[in-house]
Parts: structure tokens; sequence; C-alpha cells
């Protein structure tokens, strides 16, 4: 523990991060600038995620499909706002099997123009309609400056795509998903998430709307964790998806997209870890416990590790690691397992045999804080209690964080000053040339417009006039 020692977070936050996504196996570097390896304990994380996710997109009606990875350059072209927003990170291929192609292909940096086309095929009338697709997959979008997770050339992720017969359903839509992520964030990842509108100047290319879920990480910058879009009839027009309405007149569909990534698994790092490595919240944990025999003879040994094994047994129903390495000791293991961010430690030693009970020690509670004993009769319920403890309180820590670190400052010279530290939130009036000024000045970029507003107006922390809505100005990821 001392040459690969991680910096602390106060000391360089950037580095704490990049070196604790490397050392708890999390992810690698790729071979092409810009790309990561998803480590197996990385992958664990990320299909828990994934599970709580499309478990509820299926409880709110919607099923997976699978979308080729190359779309004609030409779909890109076909809807203005999109093809300029994506152009410069597009990656092109232009020669197949070695012949130069007639047309170019793009690998996708999102599906909204494939799965157009294709919905312009299926739906033909009202009773088409919704159509509540979701597809699982990764996307390519040719970033100059990548971090692991944060954002690199590839990354995965789901996007939804949805067509409706009216405006009002579509709208429905987006908000029903941004609800997902936010129900998501909050209950299985422990983040506190601020979900909002997006500015004009923030939204997605092609949008006539953009709403989002925005979390405070540990350095108090911002990381936009979902987002969940109302397309109008802009790509509905651009592919032709057209359907007859219920009085038999040709209409274009309304349609939706939203889209959920790898992004979130640096949030987890960032939004919960501490200066001695990772914290997952128990609901997505790979392993939700780990359990470490201790003993010094062959004698004590074996009868540590049938207690071990009736342990195991009993905790079947939970994420559950026993760590049986001879090679390390028991100490080696500890911080092991502290610093990939377990939940819950359960050792088991000669007196734990002896007395039937184990010792629980958290990773949200360092030292002996975390530490309590328990019997081994009934040890499931209490284990199951013991993470929803740790769940709740993890989520009640960044909570209090964000809430610590948000600021309503007086005027504009105060909003310079807090934006370097925390949050803003503060009346804007809407208009892009205050939200251009902050954003040069200081950095910080509106995150969103939060749903939740107070009751009256107030007039914009930049140039003075009437506002009727605050907002979230933070640097973010
Ligand atoms: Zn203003």
């Amino acid at each position: 523990m001392s040459e690969d020692k991680l910096p602390t977070r106060s000391e360089n936050y950037s580095e704490w991060y990049n070196q604790i996504v490397l050392k708890a196996e999390l992810a690698d570097y790729a071979p092409v600038r810009g790309c990561m390896v998803v480590r197996p304990y990385g992958w664990a994380l990320w299909e828990n995620m994934q599970q709580g996710l499309d478990r509820r997109f299926k409880e709110t009606g919607h099923v997976n499909a699978a979308f080729p990875l190359f779309i004609p350059m030409s779909f890109m072209e076909k809807e203005k706002e999109h093809v300029e927003g994506f152009a410069p990170e597009l990656a092109i291929v232009t020669i197949g099997g070695g012949q130069k192609l007639e047309e170019p292909l793009v690998v996708r940096p999102t599906s909204e123009t494939i799965i157009g086309y294709m919905y312009s095929k299926w739906v033909k009338s009202y009773r088409d309609l919704p159509v509540l697709i979701n597809q699982w997959g990764s996307v390519v979008r040719w970033e100059l400056r990548t971090r692991l997770f944060l954002r690199t050339l590839e990354f995965y992720w789901q996007e939804g795509h949805t067509a409706h017969a009216t405006a009002q359903e579509a709208e429905e839509e987006t908000l029903r998903m941004l609800n997902v992520y936010a129900d998501f964030a909050i209950q299985d990842a422990a983040l506190p998430v601020i979900p909002g509108i997006k500015s004009d100047k923030e939204k997605f290319a092609g949008a006539v709307r953009s709403t989002t879920i925005e979390a405070m990480m540990g350095d108090t910058r911002a990381l936009q964790s979902g987002t969940s879009h109302f397309l109008g009839q802009n790509f509905s027009k651009a592919f032709n998806i057209q359907f007859l309405d219920w009085n038999n007149e040709l209409q274009y569909a309304w349609t939706t997209s939203w889209g959920f990534s790898t992004r979130v698994v640096g949030a987890i790092v960032m939004a919960h870890g501490d200066d001695q490595g990772l914290i997952l919240p128990p609901k997505l944990a790979p392993f939700q416990a780990v359990i470490v025999p201790i003993y010094k003879n062959d004698e004590e040994q074996s009868k540590v590790m049938e207690a071990v094994e009736r342990v195991r047994q009993e905790l079947k129903g939970f994420r559950i690691h026993v760590d049986a390495r001879s090679e390390v000791t028991p100490g080696f293991k500890f911080n092991d397992w502290e610093m990939r961010g377990v939940p819950l430690r359960i050792e088991i030693g000669p007196k734990d045999v002896e007395k039937s009970s184990v010792a629980f020690a958290r990773r949200d509670m360092p030292g002996k804080a975390g530490k309590t004993f328990a019997p081994q009769a009934n040890l499931a319920a209490q284990v199951g209690e013991m993470l929803d403890k740790i769940q709740a309180s993890l989520y009640q820590r960044a909570l209090a964080f964000r809430q610590a670190n948000t600021y309503d400052p007086k005027d504009y010279a105060e909003l310079a000053e807090v934006v370097q530290k925390g949050w803003a939130h503060s009346y804007w009036c809407g208009k892009a040339e205050c939200e251009a000024k902050v954003k040069e000045e200081t950095k910080a970029t509106t995150r969103c417009i939060p749903l939740e507003q107070p009751n009256e107006a107030g007039i914009c922390i930049v140039c003075g006039e009437p506002a009727e809505k605050k907002v979230i100005f933070a640097r973010a990821y």
C-alpha cells in the first residue's frame, strides 16, 4: 500500500478517479485512443444497472429490438440540426471488403435516423401506434478529450425510440421515461438527481425539447445522467413516418428518444467514492458482501471454512463472494475489498465460530463505527437489513452533500464565485446571451431548468430582467 497509494480526492480528484477505475478493475485503456475496455467487475456493475432499467422499461410497456451499427450517410443529412450537431463526431466507413463504397456508412452516433426510417415502413395507421422500442448497444462519437466511462469514443447505452399519434402522448412519454431514469438513479444508484429541462443551447441536436437528470459528483461538478427528448415531428417529417388517423387523414407521427449510458458508472464512482476507493450501492454492487475467513493454523482453518460454507449457503439470495485466497493476509483482503467498494464485509474467525456469530464491517462507515457483531442464526434477514441501511445512507449522504454545495447567489458577482465551488440555483430570463455570458466568464453552463419551481417569479441573475424560472448553473463533466 505504499508506492501505489491512491491520491486523495482533495489532492487530485481527477487522478483519484482515473486510478480508482483502473485499480478496482472496472475498465482499462484500449489500444485505440479514447476507447475503453470494460473489465468483468465493471461489466457486472453495468449488467446490474441494465437489469434495473430494463425491468422498468418493460413495466412501462416497452420492448427491445436491435438495429444496425451502420447508417447510410444520406440518412444523417435528412435532419438539418441533427447532422450539424453530430457531423464533427462522426466515424465514417468508406471502404468495405476492399471496395470503395458507393455511399459512405456512418457508425451510429445515435439511431434516430435509421429507426425513423424503419418506423416509416412499419407505421401506416393509428392502429400501429404507439411504437415503444428500446435497444441496448453501443454508439461511436469521435470525442477529442476522453476519460474512462465519462467520455469515450465508443460507449455502451440504451436508446429508446417511440412514435405516437399525438403530441400530447409523445410529451407524456418523454416525461415518463425521465421519471423512470430518476427513479432508477435514486432507488438503485443512490444518486440524488434533479430532473429538468435543457436550455435550447444544451438540447439534443434535432429535438424540440430535451429533458435530463443531473447529479452532483464528489468534486461538486454536475454530470448529466440520462436524457429524454421530445422530437416533435422533426424526424417523422425527415423520414416520412406517416399514418392515417381516425378520420382517415394522413398525419405525421410524434416521436421521442431517450438514452442512459455507461457514463453513469463514472457517476457512481464519483458520487459515492472516498479516499479508500469505490463505495458501491448495494442494489448494483457486483458483490453485495464479501466473506473473509480469518485463521492462524490448519485446525482453525477447517473450523472457520466450515462455518464460512454454512454462511455462504444461508446467504445465497445475495451476491456474495468468499475470499478464500491463502497467499494474502486478511488485512490485505480488507483493504482490497474496501478499495473495490463492496458494501459489506463479513468476517468469520475462530471466536466467531465458537460464539456462532459473524462480524460485519460497513464500507460506508470506515473503522470501528461501522463494525457490529451478528449471530449466525437468521443471518440472511440481518444482511438484508444492513444492505438496506447502507443503500439509504449513501443516498442521504449524497443528497446532504449536494444541498451543502448548492447556493442561491444574490447577484452575478456571487454567482461567478459560487459556481467555482458548487452549483448555483438562480433565476434566469431564458435569453441565450445571459447563458453564454455565464459560460464564457465562469465556465458554468445551464444544467437544467428543474421541473420543480418556486411559486413566485424573480429577476435574472445575469441581466436583471424579469425571470419566471430558476435554473441550475454548474461546471459539468
Ligand atoms: Zn437575463
